[in-house]
């Protein structure tokens, strides 16, 4: 079965209000694709000024955390409903940022997984290893882990419209990405994993990304093997760049 790509950028900590505007009007025309799911992931403040500067364009705006409570004395907290309200359909949970800075563990992701399924925004489900990890020959049993417990609690039906990305932290940012076979060996891994739990058809429709200093050049290789089915893509979707990786 085709699944259908997936182009998200992960804007990090960048870009105020009025500068996220003004990049999402230059992106527009570069990133047209019809094929194809375009999503940019914002800065929360950036959510409202970035939907209006989308409209009638094919870019569906995504935030970069959520809580999972619904409501109350979380000082400084998102809920999902504020995301559904604000136009968001996407979310990103558990990115290595946000376990390495602010603690998340699998359990809190977990949480956050299945309260972004209760109001209908679909999970981008980060996983990834350490170079350390890497290098102790670990990787595969550390995603599955990660991924596993990611899932608890989640339905089939649910579980098949999630997106998960592969980011292996040493690969974040630093220019370095990881081989074309690596990025295969270890989505192909999680493909497995989902196999697994759910079964082969859930397997066969849930889209997994990679990420990791994915750019123009290295995009099309990457997204041509058979267990990738896209990227998560952080620097490179701050400029028009992003736009070559739409349409490699
Ligand atoms: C990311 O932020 O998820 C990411 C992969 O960043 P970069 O592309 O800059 O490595």
């Amino acid at each position: 079965m085709a699944r259908r790509i997936v182009a998200a950028g992960n804007w990090k900590m960048n870009e105020t209000p009025s500068e996220a505007a003004a990049l999402i009007k230059e992106l527009v025309p570069l990133v047209k694709n019809d094929e194809e799911d375009v999503i940019l992931c914002v800065p929360a403040i950036d959510i409202i000024p970035a939907k209006e500067a989308a409209k009638g364009s094919n870019i569906h705006i995504g935030a970069e955390n959520m809580y999972f409570e619904e409501k109350g004395a979380y000082t400084g907290e998102i809920s999902p409903a504020m995301l559904v309200d604000a136009g968001v359909e996407y979310v990103i949970l558990g990115h290595s940022e946000r376990r390495t800075y602010f603690a998340e563990t699998n359990e809190t992701v977990n949480k956050k997984v299945l309260k972004a399924f209760e109001h209908g925004i679909t999970p981008i489900i980060c996983c990834g290893e350490s170079l350390e990890q890497r290098e102790q020959g670990i990787t595969i049993d550390w995603i599955r882990q990660q991924v596993k417990i990611a899932f608890l609690g989640v339905t089939a039906d649910q579980a098949k419209t999630a997106i998960i990305a592969y980011e292996p932290i040493w690969a974040i940012g630093t220019g370095k990405t990881a081989t074309t076979a690596q990025a295969q060996e270890v989505c192909a891994a999680i493909r497995e994993c989902i196999k697994e739990l759910y079964g082969e058809g859930v397997s066969e429709e849930i889209r997994i990304l990679y990420g990791g200093s994915v750019n123009a050049k290295t995009a099309k290789d990457l997204f041509d093997q058979p267990d990738i089915d896209g990227g998560l893509v952080g620097g490179a979707s701050l400029k028009p760049e992003f736009g070559q990786i739409v349409n490699r």
